[in-house]
């Protein structure tokens, strides 16, 4: 009992199961000695509510069942980003800008603050690698596309122009760019032509197309000039075709795996305190994808 008990931390969202978070932070724990655990929780969106008022049972995919008392912090995925607001207690600036969470802390039982490190592990990766973000491009307007663009705002691009097959979503990512008052002009597209790649340094691929074995490659290929940055924030398959025609033609450009990590590792600090190991939640994250 008392200070020895096993904290549990872990990730919510529906589904959950293909999640590569319990390797790199069960790595962390073990790696610093510290008594704590995290789980994959399947929560379906009706159950939302009954989980932060603790109705439900807490119980992972495997059927373990936890207390919520050990539950200090964990990770929303889809499709929860985003609902999960309005059960915190506080939210950080980040996340009043982004209107999505995707790391929450847990103080005295039942004070849920939230934290979006999907945009400062982007910016963070960006940071690493030089990118200039002075005029960026975006395919999708959702969640993930949200948290690039601010961190595009923070790193003090001048320009995003962003292209959802939802024009709506795309809009509305641009409206709020725009009310960010930054300095960082938005708007958005209607065609992926319209991005105009030509005058661009730096494409960010935010949409989920890429991940299956047949989906189109978005971007026609003379659209790829050499001063363009690819990101694609894909990190399942390790090379999409988009990446793996950027790198044919010489662009510089990278997946979305450093992101991923970043997001974990700065989640990890969130709720723990201390500095992460990153270089073992590193390994543990390659372990677990391969
Ligand atoms: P999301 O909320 O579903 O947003 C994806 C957006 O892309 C939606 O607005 C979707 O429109 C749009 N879209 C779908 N097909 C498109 C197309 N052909 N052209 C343009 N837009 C299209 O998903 P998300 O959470 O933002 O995640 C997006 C991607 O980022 C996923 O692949 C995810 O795995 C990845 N991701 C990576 C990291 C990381 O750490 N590396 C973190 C978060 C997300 P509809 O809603 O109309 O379908």
């Amino acid at each position: 009992m008392g200070l020895n008990k096993k904290q549990i931390y872990g990730l919510i969202g529906y589904p959950v199961k293909h999640s590569f978070s319990a390797a790199m932070h069960n790595a962390a724990f073990t790696h610093l000695g510290i008594n704590a655990e995290y789980r994959l929780f399947e929560i379906k969106p009706q159950e939302l509510m009954y989980f932060f008022h603790k109705i439900i049972p807490l119980r992972d995919i495997s059927g373990a069942e936890f207390s919520y008392d050990d539950l200090r912090g964990f990770n929303v995925t889809i499709p929860h980003k985003e609902m999960v607001m309005k059960f915190l207690n506080e939210k950080s600036t980040a996340v009043n800008d982004i209107k999505a969470v995707n790391t929450i802390s847990v103080h005295n039982g039942n004070e849920f603050k939230g934290f979006n490190t999907d945009f400062s592990g982007f910016a963070r990766h960006l940071t690493d690698m030089d990118v200039i973000t002075d005029k960026v491009g975006i395919i999708g307007a959702g969640g993930a596309a949200r948290a690039v663009a601010y961190a595009l705002k923070v790193k003090k691009a001048g320009e995003i122009v962003v292209y959802d097959i939802n024009r709506q979503k795309a809009e509305a990512l641009a409206d709020d760019v725009n009310s960010w008052d930054s300095g960082c002009t938005a708007y958005a597209v209607d065609t992926i032509d319209s991005l105009n790649l030509y005058d661009k340094t730096l494409l960010v691929n935010a949409s989920p197309v890429g991940m299956k074995d047949n989906d189109p490659l978005l971007i026609p290929v003379q659209m790829l000039h050499k001063d363009l940055f690819v990101y694609d924030l894909i990190y399942a398959p390790a090379q999409t075709k988009l990446l793996m025609l950027a790198k044919d033609r010489g662009l510089r450009c990278r997946n979305g795996l450093k992101m991923l990590l970043y997001q974990g590792v700065l989640a990890f600090e969130h709720w723990l305190g201390i500095d992460a190991p990153e270089d073992i939640m590193f390994e543990a994250l390659k372990g677990a994808m391969n």
